[in-house]
């Protein structure tokens, strides 16, 4: 049994409390390789913006779960070394499907995991969320349960369609479960293809597709219901366009790509909407440097020239989600 303590992680209530007290959202971004983690930090440190590191379970299979837990103690140290006194750094598991799944990372030092029990029918969702919390609170790690689908693919995750939350479950919910905050779906999607073409209107102008607005009635009735509790939203990549044009440009085959856009997330930031998953974008800002490399210097084959740029190219996009779209700088 390893305490996240002992590591110098936090978990995510004091942290959540204030983004919700501050109209705040902090970044949960997912990490599965050295140059990503490197750049969230740096990103995070620089800023001074809490972080949220997030390890799915596909991540754990990718890069060992051993290895994965010492990187996240050892970027606590890295932070340091940066120069942030104090860092507010939370490991956590994201989108845990069973009670073992949880288990074992709370004992391995996470500092907070999620039990998706949302495909289940809500009574099981109910059981399983609560018998994870009962288990997790002895540790003083916090948990997060979700209601509600999401569509889209995310590492094992997929639903072909979305069910938004229903704000009469809420209160039920975390009261029975005891959960430390909630994902709720609202029209976020896992995934950079959020939208079909079909679900989208074209903006004459750009030529851009338009994916369809989140459903904020469906968030001011949740939290109505829950005055201040810390709300989570996943799948909430902006999928950037300049990266999938780098992409498109240099041989890649990304076409109809589609995010959350930006000024959406910034207004659910200043609700209780304290939890921002961001993942793809990552993802294709890594690619979209890479890809450059590889087309402008073929005869380039020292791994450190392309994942370095595609650290750099990262780290700008973390610093742009935390002072740009959530507003978590200076909070740590
Ligand atoms: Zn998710």
């Amino acid at each position: 049994m390893i305490n996240y303590k002992d590591l110098g992680l936090v978990n995510t209530r004091e942290m959540f409390k204030k983004a919700v007290d501050g109209g705040y959202a902090i970044p949960a971004f997912n990490f599965n390789n050295m140059e990503q983690l490197q750049a969230i930090i740096m990103a995070a440190a620089e800023t001074k913006s809490p972080v949220i590191l997030q390890v799915s379970k596909g991540a754990r299979q990718y890069a060992n779960q051993t290895l994965l837990r010492y990187m996240a103690e050892g970027a606590v140290e890295y932070a340091k070394e940066l120069g942030w006194e104090k860092p507010q750094i939370v490991l956590h598991l994201d989108h845990g499907d069973s009670f073992e799944t949880c288990k074992s990372c709370i004992d391995m030092g996470f500092s907070s995991v999620m039990i998706d029990g949302s495909h289940l029918p809500y009574e099981e969702n109910v059981a399983l969320t609560k018998k994870v919390v009962e288990y997790a609170h002895q540790f003083d790690v916090t948990v997060e349960g979700e209601l509600g689908v999401l569509a889209g693919v995310e590492d094992e995750v997929s639903a072909e369609e979305s069910h938004y939350t229903k704000p009469e479950e809420v209160v039920d919910f975390v009261t029975k479960t005891g959960c430390d905050s909630l994902a709720i779906s609202i029209g976020t999607s896992h995934g950079a293809f959020k939208f079909t073409p079909e679900q989208c209107t074209l903006d004459p102008q750009s030529g851009r597709l338009v994916p369809p607005p989140l459903a904020f009635d469906v968030l001011a009735a949740i939290e109505e219901q829950l005055p201040g509790f810390p709300i989570v939203l996943h799948g909430s990549s902006s999928v950037p366009q300049d990266e999938v044009d780098t992409i498109n440009k240099y041989g890649g085959a990304l076409k109809a790509a589609v995010g959350i856009p930006e000024e959406q997330l910034r207004k659910a930031s200043q609700s209780a909407v304290c939890k921002i998953n961001i993942d793809s974008d990552s993802r294709l800002a890594m690619t979209a440097a890479v890809r450059e490399v590889f087309a402008n210097k073929p005869a380039e084959f020292d791994p450190r020239k392309y994942l370095g740029p595609a650290r750099d190219n990262m780290k700008k996009l973390y610093i742009h989600k935390i002072k740009e779209v959530l507003g978590s700088d200076n909070k740590a």
